[in-house]
């Protein structure tokens, strides 16, 4: 299909990308399990290599199957394009690769993903790249971080591990004032939530690992570029405003406009960094998106539901969902994700660290896994798991102290849930 403006998102989230398989007629995008394409003739393979031709040329860098689901996370999200990688992780480093060299910073959000607060404190430092965490309702403070040698603003729309929704808007403007690019990870959102391209981002990356698959079966990334950045308007971005060697000199801003951005992302990202995704993941990934709205919804519902709840129990201290009234975010989220506050958030119960530890023992329905955005539903006892690589200070700025459990609400009958919670609170605090 055509993917016009005019299609509402529960349609584009089924056929965006995809037609039907020219060769056999598949209704279903095919899983082309295949690592090389035959070119028709010498002259077509020069075209491709040269980047004068746009087709399938090895795995690593372009596969068929990969390309719809590029082509239908660009479209959810509102970008002109998107390269799928390995992982959510990939797709951090894959979007900071053209932006970034030695000496240069990318200023951070504290409220994140415990493994992005350990890639960006300590991993990154290997390549001479380093991170500036900053608390994101602290305007002043973020707009004071940023130096001339800063290439990015990185922040998470709902932010994990939950209760905190970012103003992405306030991000953008500080971006755009310092001529740099913000970049969102909006995999707890999801687009059906937030969009945040269209309050100002540049890029947006996944996990779509979470909810994009939906039910924790692959691991995969995705970054999606809005196409609206100018990087020749500094000489912050030589990777993608200078001539590329590798490519007789091209420049790819200035050969490929709105879409520099995702064609440095394979033609040298993939290509050289190598961290692709593979045909089956993305067969996947495709399921999954399919009912991404109706997941959403429900994921939305039930956490509104239980997060009420519980915040009504006195066995708990407190809870942290931006769409309880009680957060200091419920506003913001009314103002900008409409559809709700999504379905990862935290709580405390008394009885601190043990009690936690009990409470995630006893637990019959959930299940104590590393992971989120699964239909059924997860907890984690992020002090003890995910978050015990940061220090006790860290720990606390993630909103992941060890009194504190970490819910990602599933899709079950919502009763469920809270009955299982009940009996468990019972044991925990006994
Ligand atoms: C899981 C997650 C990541 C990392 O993704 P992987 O697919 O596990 O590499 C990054 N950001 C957020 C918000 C996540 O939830």
């Amino acid at each position: 299909m055509s993917d016009g403006p005019t299609y509402g998102f529960d349609t584009l989230q089924i056929h965006a990308g995809a037609r039907p398989d020219p060769a056999t007629g598949a209704r279903q995008t095919p899983i082309y399990q295949t690592t090389a394409y035959v070119f028709r003739d010498a002259d077509h393979a020069a075209a491709l290599f040269n980047l004068q031709e746009v087709g399938f040329i090895y795995s690593r860098l372009t596969n068929p199957t990969v390309a719809v689901l590029q082509e239908r996370i660009a479209t959810l999200e509102g970008g002109v394009g998107a390269v799928c990688c390995s992982s959510g992780h990939a797709a951090q480093i894959m979007a900071l690769f053209p932006l970034m060299g030695p000496g240069c910073n990318v200023v951070s959000s504290t409220r994140l993903y415990g493994g992005t607060v350990t890639q960006f404190s300590q991993t990154i430092k290997r390549f001479g790249w380093s991170a500036k965490f900053v608390d994101t309702d602290d305007l002043d403070a973020v707009k004071g971080a940023i130096d001339e040698n800063t290439r990015a603003i990185f922040c998470e729309s709902v932010a994990n591990p939950g209760g905190y929704v970012t103003d992405i808007r306030a991000m953008a403007d500080i971006a755009d004032a310092a001529g740099i690019p913000l970049i969102v990870d909006n995999t707890s959102a999801t687009p059906y939530l937030c969009r945040p391209i269209e309050q100002g981002a540049t890029l947006v990356v996944h996990s779509t690992t979470k909810y994009l698959t939906g039910n924790g079966t692959v691991t995969g990334g995705c970054i999606v570029d809005s196409g609206k950045f100018d990087w020749s308007a500094n000489d912050k971005f030589p990777s993608l405003s200078q001539p590329e060697q590798a490519y007789h000199g091209l420049k790819f801003h200035e050969t490929f406009g709105p879409l520099a951005f995702t064609f440095h992302g394979i033609a040298i990202g993939l290509r050289d960094l190598g961290m692709t995704m593979n045909p089956q993941a993305a067969h996947y990934t495709l399921m999954g998106v399919e009912t991404l709205s109706l997941r959403m919804e429900r994921h939305v519902e039930n956490a509104q539901k239980i997060a009420a709840w519980l915040e009504s129990d006195d066995r708990v201290d407190y809870v942290t969902y931006a769409g309880l009234p009680s957060s200091p975010y419920y506003d913001r989220v009314k103002a900008h994700y409409k559809k709700g506050a999504g379905a990862l958030f935290t709580f405390a119960i008394k009885g601190g660290y043990d009690a936690c530890v009990k409470l995630v023992n006893s637990l019959e329905i959930f299940s104590h896994v590393a992971n989120l955005g699964d239909a059924r539903s997860l907890i984690i006892h992020s002090a003890s798991t995910t978050h015990r690589q940061l220090t006790p200070e860290q720990q606390e700025a993630a909103g992941a102290g060890p009194g504190v459990v970490r819910v990602s609400i599933g899709i079950e009958d919502a009763d469920d849930l809270i009955a299982d919670l009940d009996q468990a609170l019972s044991k925990a605090t006994a």
